[in-house]
């Protein structure tokens, strides 16, 4: 392609920027661990940094290497660094921007490992967390202490639908000196670019929307500026969280159709989130696209749309849950998200059924919680399949 910088869409589609002398249609995949050097003279240059010939596929890998500059273009930001899951990307970073004696403010809905890696593990290492309803900025100003170095937003969050002001943290984050990290995970870099609203480090779990079609488990780790991308991608090369060359190679498969999928899938949500809120069944829908939501407002300003992803609670509490669970035929029971399928999920009785009632309502979760990944399939068969399951409660 020319210099030209294209718009989303084109960038999905073109942006790696890959071209060989055979100009093949797709990136290959250079599944070697090792590259060969010309001469001695080429390894040298290699390794101080003078060419930008590859060594090693944990350094860096071309077909890695056009999945991070595709993503990184598509976020608005310097470079990529490619991990092969999102916790590996959450650590890196983690790791990167955090030392002994250091102190970070997370959002307290957030995807649970990333919170708990934190608490379990890192905090063996002397780091401190506090996690706190980032919804409310001054629950953040609040929790600030001398060492604070890192504020850690995911927004929406996780599974409440909670939107959390990015404007509004990047203003707190340069006072204090902070870096600002945000998971954008829920709305992929089509809905929402958080660089654009001040952030420093973007993370994405690629195994959701990114890739879309819930084959492979991926992460990324896009940075704004040079500067942090050198801190960042060091860290990643000793950790070991690097990308394989086939998993980059089915996520730059998958993102060409990022958009007409979110695109579809945000469509049906927002039916499917108004068929819900219409329901007798149903106490209330969380879904940005509804006036009712508490941030629609802010959503709309920070959002490009409202995103594939519904929370709603049942009136009859953890039986109706089960109820549910067990007559839905068309939506998958499972966790993850994002994908062209979708997929439903009792929080109380599966993925939070050994955590204690008072750390389940801290983050959010009621007994009648049900958490909804809408997939690209025809809505009506989508809301048939809801009315007879939700019948039978
Ligand atoms: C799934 C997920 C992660 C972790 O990603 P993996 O690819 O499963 O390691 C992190 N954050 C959010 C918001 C997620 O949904």
């Amino acid at each position: 392609m020319s210099e030209k910088k294209l718009r989303f869409n084109s960038t999905l589609i073109h942006g790696s920027g890959y071209k060989d002398k055979l100009l093949s249609a797709n990136v290959p995949i250079y599944q070697t661990s090792t590259f060969a050097f010309g001469s001695a003279e080429d390894g040298e240059k290699c390794f101080l940094g003078e060419s930008d010939g590859y060594i090693y596929t944990r350094l860096g890998n071309p077909t890695i290497k056009a999945l991070e500059t595709t993503v990184a273009r598509l976020e608005n930001g310097f470079g990529a660094v490619a991990t092969a899951s999102g916790m590996a990307a959450v650590n890196t970073v983690y790791m990167a921007l955090l030392e002994k004696g250091a102190h970070m403010i997370g959002t307290q809905a957030v995807y649970g490992p990333s919170r708990s890696v934190m608490e379990e593990q890192w905090k063996r290492f002397g780091v401190e967390s506090t996690w706190v309803d980032t919804t409310e900025i001054e629950n953040i100003k609040k929790a600030i202490k001398p060492n604070t170095k890192v504020l850690y937003i995911e927004t929406p969050a996780n599974p409440t639908i909670a939107v959390t002001d990015l404007r509004a943290c990047s203003e707190i984050a340069s006072q204090h000196n902070l870096y600002l990290v945000v998971d954008n995970t829920f709305c992929s870099p089509y809905l929402q670019n958080p660089l654009d609203f001040g952030a420093d480090v973007v993370i994405h779990s690629m195994t959701k929307f990114i890739n879309g079609h819930a084959d492979i488990v991926a992460g990324m780790i896009v940075t704004k500026t040079e500067e942090m991308y050198r801190k960042i991608r060091p860290v990643m090369v000793n950790l070991g969280g690097n990308m394989d060359p086939h998993q980059a190679y089915l996520v730059l498969r998958g993102l060409k159709t990022l958009a007409i999928r979110i695109d579809k899938a945000q469509e049906n949500a927002m039916k499917i989130a108004e068929y819900l809120e219409k329901n007798p069944k149903v106490q209330w829908v969380k879904y940005p696209g509804l006036k009712s939501h508490p941030q629609y407002e802010l959503a709309k300003k920070q959002m490009r749309g409202p995103g594939a992803m519904i929370s709603f609670e049942l009136k009859g509490g953890f039986e109706a849950g089960k109820i549910l669970m067990n007559n839905v035929k068309l939506a998958l029971l499972a966790v993850s998200l994002g994908g062209v399928e979708s997929l439903i999920e009792h929080p109380a009785s599966m993925t939070h059924s050994k955590v204690s009632k008072e750390a389940k309502l801290e983050a959010g979760i009621t007994d009648g919680l049900v958490r909804f990944s809408t997939g690209i399939e025809d809505v009506n068969d989508i809301i048939e399949d809801l009315e007879q399951s939700l019948s039978k409660i």
